[in-house]
């Protein structure tokens, strides 16, 4: 349990940051809330040559509404989104699956963009990120691109974030009237990680149906999953039981989950059929379409 030996730089600015990336190719690492990364350092699953710690970066830890989008820095510590305003009352979907997220402690240490980018599967923010239809911001020395969320996952532990780049901002749109959110997960006592996740983020039109919607998976695939055939089922229809029924139907179809000491093949799929009506009616409550 102890890390190999390794490099650590504190740099005082994002320009800092990005010249450190840019001197240690490929050997260094960006070092967050440390909750996911320590571990596997001290398990030696990783063995950066150089952490490049992101704590005194000013200007990486903010939560506002902006040019349409929520706005979230990189830096933000999950527990902020259990107890910011803006969160709680516009962005429940972020609250409800940081709220699930561990523990306190981990919540205080553990970042948003380090839950974004660590990739793991069973982290819980990049399908709220998904189903939002929500995008990253990625910042190398030439300047910053957009990614978005759907495309951001490219395998387990592996993103579009370069050696060279940090994300420094991830945003959602914005919420507007009509729109409702949702995250739902089912896990095993203790704060651990989901057994399956589901968000949902639907947007009715005025004449209550569906106009646009996105269903994002935890844990139940290599990478947090779009789920589109599911989402598309719903669009045009009212969010009324027979077509959240049948968006769950579609959504544990899409889940590619593997056996393990979560369950099996068949019950994860049961489970995303079942959190995905769920997480569907909140949503549509939330949006105002079942009142
Ligand atoms: C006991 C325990 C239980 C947990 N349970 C859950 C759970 O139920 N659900 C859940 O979602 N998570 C869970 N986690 C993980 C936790 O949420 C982590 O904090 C989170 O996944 C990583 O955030 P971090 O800020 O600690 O990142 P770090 O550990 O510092 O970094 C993680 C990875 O992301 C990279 N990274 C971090 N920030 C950036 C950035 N801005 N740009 C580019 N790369 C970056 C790092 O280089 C590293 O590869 C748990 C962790 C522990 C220890």
């Amino acid at each position: 349990m102890i890390p190999a030996s390794f490099g650590y730089r504190a740099p005082k600015s994002l320009e800092e940051t990005l010249d450190l990336l840019h001197q240690h190719p490929g050997e260094a690492r960006v070092l967050a809330g440390g909750q996911s990364l320590i571990p596997l350092m001290k398990l030696r699953l990783a063995q950066p040559k150089v952490l490049v710690d992101l704590q005194h970066v000013p200007g990486l830890s903010y939560l506002r509404e902006e040019e349409g989008f929520l706005k979230v820095g990189a830096f933000t510590r999950v527990g902020t989104l259990l107890e910011d305003p803006l969160v709680q009352a516009r962005y429940p979907m972020l609250a409800e699956a940081g709220k699930v997220i561990a523990d306190p402690l981990v919540r205080n240490l553990g970042t948003v963009g380090g839950n974004l980018c660590h990739g793991d599967p069973g982290n819980d923010l990049p399908a709220c990120w998904i189903a939002a239809g929500g995008e990253m911001v990625i910042t190398s020395a030439r300047g910053p691109r957009t990614v978005a969320a759907s495309e951001f996952y490219r395998d387990t532990f592996v993103t579009a974030v370069g050696p060279e780049e940090v994300l420094t901002e991830a945003r959602l749109p914005m919420a507007r009237a009509g729109h409702g959110a949702a995250y739902l997960k089912l896990q095993r006592p203790g704060g651990d990680y989901s057994v399956a996740g589901v968000a949902a983020s639907l947007t009715l039109d005025p004449k209550g149906r569906v106009a646009r919607s996105g269903i994002g998976l935890t844990a139940v695939g290599p990478t947090a999953l779009p789920a589109p055939r599911a989402a598309a089922s719903l669009v045009g229809h009212p969010p009324d039981a027979v077509h959240l029924a049948e968006a769950g139907k579609l959504a544990s179809q899409e889940a590619v989950p593997v056996p393990d000491l979560r369950g099996e093949v068949e019950y994860k799929r049961a489970v995303v059929e079942v959190l995905t009506e769920q997480v569907l009616e909140r949503a549509a409550d939330r949006a105002g379409g079942r009142a």
